[in-house]
C-alpha cells in the first residue's frame, strides 16, 4: 500500500480500512509520508467526509499514537470536559479546581490558542511561573494528590493529534467532523478520563456557527466516544458573543478569580455550573443536575473552589501571590475605549471578529509560532440585550505591542450592531444531549 493510493481512495469517496489508516498515521509520524501527502488526504477527508466506522479507528489510532494514561488505581470515575473553543471561554480555569473540590478527579490536557479562539493553557501560562509542560508521571502525581492537573499536549500523548492538528490550521481543514472526533476523543481518552463533558459552542464565534450544524458535530462526537467506552455527554452553549466580561489572557483569569471568589458575570458562572452539575452526575457525586449545582454554589460561596485553585497553581509553580492581588500584574502600556456612536440596543456581537481582535492585539496566535503578549485583550461592556447611550464604552482593548493600525477602532465598533428596539439576550443553554438523546435542561438554567 502507498500513501498516494490511500488518498486516491479517499479522493473518490471510498471508506478506508483499519490498515490504511494506520499505515498513513504511522508512517506520517515516522517521518515517511510528506506534509504535502498528509495535508490532500486531510483535504479529501474534508470533503468526502468518513463513515462511522471510519471515524472510531482515527479516533482510536491517534489515541494509541502515543501513550494511554490509565487512573484505574484511583477510585471512582475520572472526568474532563472540553469545549470546541469560543471567545471569553475561561470556564476550564473555573471549573477544574470547582469539581476537584467537590472530590472528583480531573485529569485535563488543554489547548492554546488559534486564530481567534483563546486557549486555556495560554492564560494559565498568563500567571507568572506556571507550568503546563509537565512530566507524565507529574501529571498523574498532581491528579492523585490534589484532583486536578492541566498541563499541554505532551509527547508521549496523542502525537498523531499535534501534528495533524497544525497541519489541518494551516489547510483549512479544521471544520470536519471526523478530524474533530479524532483530535478531541483521542486527547480525552489518551489522558485517562472515563467520562467527558463537551461544551460545543454555537454562534458566529464558534468552529460551527449554526444550532444544527453544532448539534450534528456534538451527536458524532457522543456516539464516536461512546463507541470507545467514554460516557460523554454535551451541553451547547451560545458562542453568539464572547462569554463573560474579558477576553484574553491575564484578563480572563482575573475574571476567573472573580468566579472563584464568588462573584463574576452571571454568564461565565452560569456555564461553569451547568457544565460542573452535569460532570458531578457523570462522576456519580450527585443524585440530580439540581443538586449538583446546589453544592457547587455552595463550593463557589464558601471559599472551597478558590482554595483548590491555589492548591492546583502552587503546585503547578505559579505564583500565586498575583492572584491574590490581581494588581500586582504589570499594567499593559496602552488602553483604549471605544465608545458608541448612537443610542439604543445592543443587538447583536460579531464575536469571530472580537476573537480575531484580541488575537491581533496580542493575546492570541496568527500561526503557532507567534509569541503571545498576556497583558493584551479586552473588556467588554455591553453584552446583547443592553442599553447604550451614545459616548458610553462597548469596549476596553489593551495590550503592551504595536498598537494595530489605524482602523482598528472602527472594526471594533462595527462589532457591535445597535438597535433603537429593546433586544432579547440569546439563550445561554441550548441543548442537553447524551448517548440516550436530548435530556431536559430546566435543571441546570
Ligand atoms: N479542538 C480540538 O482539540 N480539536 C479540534 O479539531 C477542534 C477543536
Amino acid at each position: 500500500m502507498t500513501a498516494r493510493e490511500i488518498i486516491l481512495k479517499k479522493r473518490d469517496g471510498k471508506s478506508l480500512t483499519a490498515s490504511e489508516i494506520d499505515f498513513f498515521i504511522h508512517a506520517y509520524l515516522r517521518g515517511e509520508i510528506a506534509d504535502y501527502q498528509m495535508s490532500a488526504l486531510l483535504m479529501a477527508i474534508y470533503f468526502r467526509g468518513m463513515s462511522f466506522d471510519e471515524t472510531v479507528t482515527l479516533t482510536r489510532i491517534m489515541r494509541d499514537s502515543g501513550e494511554v494514561v490509565d487512573f484505574s488505581y484511583l477510585p471512582g470515575v475520572k472526568v474532563d470536559k472540553h469545549s470546541t473553543g469560543g471567545v471569553g471561554d475561561k470556564v476550564s480555569l473555573i471549573l477544574a479546581p470547582l469539581v476537584a473540590a467537590a472530590g472528583v478527579f480531573l485529569p485535563m490536557i488543554s489547548g492554546r490558542s488559534l486564530g481567534h479562539t483563546g486557549g486555556t493553557l495560554d492564560k494559565l501560562e498568563s500567571i507568572p511561573g506556571f507550568k503546563t509542560r509537565l512530566p507524565l508521571d507529574r501529571f498523574k502525581k498532581q491528579v492523585a494528590e490534589i484532583g486536578a492537573c492541566l498541563i499541554g499536549q505532551t509527547d508521549e500523548i496523542c502525537p498523531a493529534d499535534r501534528r495533524i492538528y497544525a497541519m489541518r490550521d494551516a489547510t483549512a481543514t479544521v471544520q470536519s467532523i471526523p478530524l474533530i472526533c479524532g483530535s478531541i476523543l483521542s486527547k480525552k481518552l489518551a489522558e485517562g478520563a472515563n467520562a467527558l463533558v463537551l461544551d460545543v459552542k454555537v454562534g458566529n464565534g464558534a468552529i460551527f456557527e449554526g444550532d444544527a450544524a453544532a448539534e450534528e458535530l456534538a451527536t458524532h462526537l457522543i456516539r464516536t466516544a461512546t463507541a470507545l467506552n467514554l460516557n460523554t455527554v454535551a451541553l451547547l452553549t451560545d458562542m453568539s458573543q464572547p462569554l463573560g466580561i474579558a477576553a484574553g489572557n491575564w484578563v480572563e483569569v482575573v475574571e476567573s478569580i472573580d468566579v472563584l471568589q464568588g462573584r463574576g458575570p452571571a454568564d461565565t458562572r452560569q456555564v461553569t455550573l451547568a457544565l460542573g452539575a452535569i460532570m458531578l452526575q457523570l462522576a456519580g457525586k450527585s443524585k440530580s443536575l439540581q443538586s449538583g449545582m446546589t453544592q457547587l454554589r455552595a463550593l463557589l460561596d464558601n471559599g472551597a473552589a478558590w482554595e483548590k485553585f491555589l492548591e492546583i497553581v502552587r503546585a503547578q509553580e505559579g505564583d500565586t501571590t498575583f492572584l491574590e492581588n490581581p494588581d500586582k500584574y504589570p499594567a499593559p502600556k496602552h488602553r483604549l475605549e471605544v465608545k458608541a456612536e448612537q443610542d439604543g440596543f445592543i443587538a447583536a456581537i460579531n464575536a469571530r471578529e472580537i476573537g480575531q481582535l484580541s488575537m491581533l492585539l496580542g493575546a492570541g496566535r496568527k500561526t503557532v509560532d507567534d509569541v503571545v503578549d498576556y497583558t493584551a485583550g479586552m473588556f467588554i461592556h455591553k453584552k446583547v440585550g443592553s442599553r447604550v447611550e451614545k459616548g458610553e464604552a462597548l469596549l476596553t482593548l489593551q495590550n503592551s505591542g504595536p498598537l494595530p493600525e489605524a482602523n482598528f477602532i472602527q472594526t471594533a465598533r462595527s462589532c457591535f450592531t445597535i438597535s433603537p428596539q429593546n433586544v432579547t439576550p440569546p439563550k445561554l443553554l441550548r441543548k442537553l444531549l447524551s448517548a440516550q438523546g436530548v435530556q431536559p435542561i430546566t435543571e441546570i438554567e
